[in-house]
């Protein structure tokens, strides 16, 4: 698996949930199409009558800050953070969109299709989490264009050098993904970032990386 992949399993599953902020600070999320898929670049169209359209444009630090997320029916999930960039040459884009997705037609028929607007989000971050498996499976790219995707994130825990080997993470951990070592050690791409080691350690060895988990 590598980000290209991981696009193109976005692009077959098609509807995604697209998460925003709104003016408020709120969270907004709702199902949208992914488009067209072209090297490390996922395209979408919204309509500039949308709530949607406004939090992708707005200024500030969350304009157009959107976080992606789809499921495989094999239980393999996709998450993709990066910023949404509005295209230009509008109708080349939209054209295109809808060649590539033909059943656009029946929704926006004619030239109502230029209502909508075309947006990349190019280079983002994205994790590859396979749930399907024993032990689970976990994958983090970092985006292509850092400009693009901001801030990499780094998730989940690490064990430091005040572990004094007890074993006991060992022993809760879910995905028996902590291996023996001074100090021990995470199999990060098996951690589910559950915080059962964390909890445990009586030495409290295990510290949680900079950005948020799920
Ligand atoms: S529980 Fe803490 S001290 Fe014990 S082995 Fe695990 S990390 Fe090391
Ligand atoms: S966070 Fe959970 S899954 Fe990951 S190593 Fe700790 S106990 Fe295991």
């Amino acid at each position: 698996m590598d980000s290209r992949e991981c696009l193109k399993l976005l692009r077959e599953i098609k509807d995604a949930a697209f998460a925003t902020v709104d003016r408020w600070g709120r969270p907004q999320v709702r199902i949208i199409d992914v488009m067209l898929v072209e090297d490390e670049t996922l395209y979408f169209v919204t309509a500039r009558g949308k709530d949607f359209y406004s939090q992708l444009t707005a200024g500030g630090p969350a304009g157009g800050a959107v976080a992606v997320t789809a499921l495989t029916r094999d239980f393999e999930m996709i998450r993709l953070s990066g910023t949404a960039k509005k295209l230009g040459d509008q109708k080349r884009w939209v054209d295109k969109i809808f060649e590539a997705n033909p059943v656009m037609n029946h929704v926006y028929p004619g030239d109502s299709r230029y209502i909508l607007e075309p947006f990349c989000i190019a280079g983002p971050e994205i994790e590859y989490f396979d749930l399907g498996c024993s032990p689970i499976r976990r994958e983090t790219y970092a985006a292509a264009d850092p400009s693009c995707g901001g801030p990499i994130a780094e998730k989940g825990f690490s064990i430091g050098s005040s572990c004094v080997g007890c074993g006991r993470c060992v022993e809760v951990c879910p995905q028996k993904c902590v291996e023996e070592g001074t100090p021990y050690r995470i199999r990060q791409n098996n951690c589910l970032h559950c915080g059962l080691c964390f909890e445990s350690c009586p030495a409290g060895a295990v510290t949680r990386k900079a950005g948020p988990s799920c």
